[in-house]
């Protein structure tokens, strides 16, 4: 299992994880970033992915 953190406060809401990690981060429908707090190891890459392109780097992996 997988945690993820996003510091909100940094993101901008671009939605370059929602590209890489599409079963973890979406855009609700006010375009704010929603996501998965744990994820099943299985999403590891695209989580890594998510965290390279992320422009605020705004996502952690937490353990
Ligand atoms: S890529 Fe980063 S700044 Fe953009 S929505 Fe995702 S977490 Fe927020």
């Amino acid at each position: 299992m997988i945690k993820i953190e996003v510091d909100m406060d940094l993101c901008q809401h671009y939605g370059q994880c929602v590209f890489e990690a599409p079963n973890l981060f979406k855009l609700n429908d006010d375009d704010k970033l929603e996501y998965h707090a744990e994820a099943d190891d299985s999403e590891l890459e695209n989580v890594e992915a998510a965290v390279d392109v992320c422009p605020m780097q705004a996502i952690r992996i937490v353990e």
